[in-house]
């Protein structure tokens, strides 16, 4: 058994999973915004998960962590970027001290784009982009069936600028991919949640409508360069904004088909942008991956 941990800045989701990335059980609660005792709330998921299903802690192949924010696999630091108040958090020195299996860590994202690539809408892709869509934008790049992360930060497409006479990004930038095309974005300039935007939308209303159109348009600028970079064979989104996924797919292609490079989508080397498959349990099956030493990023380095 395998213990996957998908850390948003909103949920906490703890599931126990086989070796081929079957989900067993799983727990799910919200991420406490304010950090008491350390870490320790998810020592507890974990426990309770494995007492609940008759698990000894010490037949774990390994526990997996997915957090959303800026991670440092060598060291286990973790900084919730959209959870300021929790700081600095080594959430591997705190599980080790309790579980004596290998433990990994990786961005949210990234892990999830493993798991969509091991198991889900990538399976059979040499290369393929993960975009999250949600409160704020995240990536995971596969080159050559692999996750490629650079020097371990790579892969922060939220941070990719598009316009730098764009709104403020949490980051601290200008026009950021994130500021322009999240649900968040949405939210700042509509004071509404993006779900509601989207059931006026559906019901004709034509300011909804026209904020859809402004949301398709950032996402297409931010989808067209990482094609011109990448040519991947898909791009797969995922994140609250997908629910209603079905709105906004079709425009989104033809707008990107019409702007990209003609070379680039000959009919043999055809870009999909798709929608993910396994949902919110795609960070969950790529902890498993990452967990098997299937992918680059579980070299070694990032064994603590
Ligand atoms: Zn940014």
């Amino acid at each position: 058994m395998i213990v996957g941990i998908d850390l948003g800045a909103t949920k906490t989701l703890v599931g126990l999973l086989t070796k081929k990335g079957k989900i067993i059980d799983q727990i799910i609660q919200p991420t406490p915004k304010k950090l008491k005792r350390g870490g320790f709330f998810i020592v507890e998921i974990i426990e309770r998960l494995l007492k609940k299903n008759r698990i000894a802690k010490n037949k774990l192949i390994g526990i997996g962590i997915g957090a959303a924010g800026l991670v440092d696999q060598k060291k286990g630091d973790v900084i919730l970027t959209n959870l300021p108040e929790w700081g600095k958090i080594n959430l591997i020195k705190i599980l080790r001290k309790i579980f004596p299996c290998p433990i990994f860590l990786e961005n949210d994202a990234k892990l999830a784009a493993l798991g969509e690539f091991w198991r889900g809408q990538g399976k059979g892709t040499k290369n393929m982009i993960l975009l999250t869509i949600g409160t704020g934008i995240g990536g995971g790049i596969i080159i050559d069936k692999k996750l490629y992360t650079g020097q371990g930060y790579g892969g922060e497409i939220g941070h990719m600028i598009i316009d730098p006479d764009g709104p403020k990004c949490g980051c601290g930038s200008y026009g950021c991919f994130e500021a322009l095309a999240s649900g968040m974005a949405i939210k700042k300039r509509t004071n509404l949640e993006p779900k509601t935007i989207f059931v006026r939308a559906r019901k004709g209303d034509s300011f909804a409508n026209e904020i859809i159109r402004e949301e398709i348009k950032a996402l297409s600028l931010g989808i067209i360069n990482i094609i011109h970079i990448f040519h991947p064979e898909k791009i797969i989104l995922s994140g609250g904004l997908m629910d209603n996924g079905d709105f906004i797919l079709p425009d989104l292609r033809k707008i990107v088909q019409n702007k990209i490079l003609k070379r680039f989508c000959q009919s043999d080397r055809k870009v999909r942008i798709e929608k993910a498959k396994l949902a919110n349990q795609a960070g969950l099956v790529g902890a498993v991956y990452l967990i098997l030493g299937q992918s680059v990023s579980c070299r070694p380095k990032s064994r603590l």
